[in-house]
């Protein structure tokens, strides 16, 4: 494994002030494409996150960011999209190397942060109250919404800014103080933004970033009685016990988990378009996306026509240097996920799903010979077949036959998760039917492009609960206080004793 020789080292940041682990620790952070070192990165503890929970409560508690009129709060969110913008191209070749994906998905990734921040900039000053009818005569009724306290935002490694900007955003909004924790290994753009919200004027305390590897981190900020709130993205099984931890502090929780989405052809569809679509629907990102439309269901009549079309495009993605501006398919993150890849291509094949491409390493090229990389592969499968139930979380579609209406949204409701869908099709009434019937927290029809700010992102069933990126996110980050008052003359005296 190459190790860079001057692999900075990177320090926590707590309290608008950076320092490295109370304890010293520190581990090695990795270019998936390369394998070697790129930082060396202090390595929190339970005690580091006591230490940042203390400064985002002394920073909630003192009252200057919930207070500060909302007007300042959005000039300083902002402020923090204009200075992401202005290092965007710098952040993104950070994210690359830091995560293993194209240069051209971080640099639209890094767009739609500023968008993020942009949008809930806006919607600080929108965190609206109710007037409400008067219980009694002279009576006033109102609420108002305050902060929800002091945040715990987790996020995982396949989109590490952009994840981390959807709490952090609506968050700051809502007038919330943050403990953030990117994944183990992907931490750099999340201090990337401590250095820019310092620079934005954003108050002490109010945004910390802790770094470190391993599952004990996100757990310290889970069972902290200091933290009011967990935002979490990750995956279904990790969700669970986050849910269950935070249950003892009763805690808000917001998840946003795994999924197992479908693109739905029906036979009536642009069958060109509808492959331009799918395709990217499963492999942007090499298919480590939550959203992945990972589950091609496709109807019988123009399956084949299909099939031969999507393998023949499929083929000609360019697997490889996440840098080259060329390249539609970059690493697999994390040795883990590879070797998950690599157990549901083996999987797959065991069960009798019938390999139409790929279902092996791919080859990088020279200087990638320690990069982990998957090939673009895709299999007929059927609905019962693990490869088609189970989160892959790479570049593997599954690819499967159905006959008609009924049994297509059948198919695609046959799932523990429920995020989002693809429908294909030219029948606008077909297009309206299916999106209705269909059991997923968002329904893109004739296109795979379905995340963005101001439309709410989450799921049904086991993909998690609460909305992100929607104005009603600001909801999720606030408690609803009532206020009554009594404006009458007469003196108030119940017992009138
Ligand atoms: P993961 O659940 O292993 O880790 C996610 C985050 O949780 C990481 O920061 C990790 O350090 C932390 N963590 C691990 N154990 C924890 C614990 N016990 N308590 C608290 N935090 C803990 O997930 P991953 O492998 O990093 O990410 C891939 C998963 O994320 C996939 O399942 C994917 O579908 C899901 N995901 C969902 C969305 C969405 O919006 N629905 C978006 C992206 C990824």
């Amino acid at each position: 494994m190459a190790v860079t020789a001057a692999a900075p080292k990177t320090e926590l940041f707590i309290g608008n002030q950076w320092a490295g682990a109370s304890d010293g620790a520190v581990y090695d952070d990795t270019n998936p494409a390369t394998g070697a070192t790129i930082a060396q990165v202090a390595n929190a503890s339970a005690a580091d996150v006591d230490r940042a929970v203390t400064a985002a409560r002394n920073a909630l508690e003192r009252g200057k960011w919930a207070t500060m009129a909302a007007s300042r709060r959005a000039k300083i969110i902002y402020k923090i999209a204009q200075l992401i913008g202005e290092r965007a191209n710098d952040i993104a070749l950070l994210e690359v190397r830091d995560n293993g994906k194209t240069l051209g998905t971080a640099k639209g990734e890094l767009g739609a942060i500023v968008d993020c921040f942009e949008f809930y900039a806006g919607a600080a000053t929108k965190n609206y109250g109710n007037s409400l009818p008067g219980p009694l005569p002279n009576y006033l009724a109102q609420t108002v919404r305050e902060p929800v306290g002091v945040v715990g935002a987790i996020v995982p490694w396949n989109f590490p800014l952009l994840l981390a900007s959807w709490k952090v955003a609506p968050a700051l909004a809502a007038g919330c103080t943050i403990v953030l924790k990117p994944a183990g290994q992907t931490p750099l753009s999340a201090l990337e933004l401590a250095k820019i919200v310092l620079e934005a004027g954003l108050p002490e305390g109010v945004l910390n970033v802790i770094t470190g590897e391993g599952r004990d981190l996100g757990q310290a900020i889970v069972e902290h009685p200091g933290i009011d709130k967990i935002a979490f993205t990750g995956s279904t099984a990790t969700g669970k016990r986050v849910a269950a931890t935070a249950a003892q502090t009763v805690k808000r929780v917001t998840l946003e988990l795994g999924g197992k989405s479908p693109s739905i052809v029906f036979d009536d569809a642009d069958v060109t378009q509808a492959v331009n679509g799918a395709l990217y629907g499963v492999f942007y990102n090499a298919g480590q996306c939550c959203e992945a439309r990972s589950r091609v269901l496709v109807h019988e009549s123009i399956a084949d026509e299909f099939i031969a079309a999507f393998t023949g495009k499929a083929r000609k993605l360019r697997v490889g240097n996440p840098e080259d501006p060329q390249t539609q398919i970059g690493a697999i993150t994390t040795q883990e996920q590879y070797d998950k890849i690599k157990s549901y291509c083996e999987i797959g094949a065991g069960e009798g799903a019938k390999l139409l491409l790929g279902g092996e390493p791919a080859r990088a090229g020279e200087g990638f010979e320690d990069g982990k990389f998957w090939s673009v592969s895709a299999y007929e499968a059927q609905p019962a077949h693990r490869i088609s139930r189970e989160e892959v979380f790479g570049p593997v579609a599954t690819i499967t036959r159905f006959k008609d209406e009924a049994e297509a949204i059948a198919f695609a409701n046959d799932s523990e998760y429920g995020l989002s869908a693809s429908v294909w099709t030219q029948n606008l009434g077909r297009a309206g039917r299916t999106a209705r019937a269909l059991r997923t927290g968002c329904v893109a029809i004739n296109t795979p492009y379905s995340v963005f700010p101001g439309i709410p992102f989450g799921g049904y069933k086991q993909s998690g609960y609460g909305r992100e990126l929607g104005i009603e996110t600001m909801a999720l980050y606030s408690e609803i206080k009532s206020i009554i008052t009594y404006i009458g003359e007469k003196p108030i005296d119940p017992f009138g004793v």
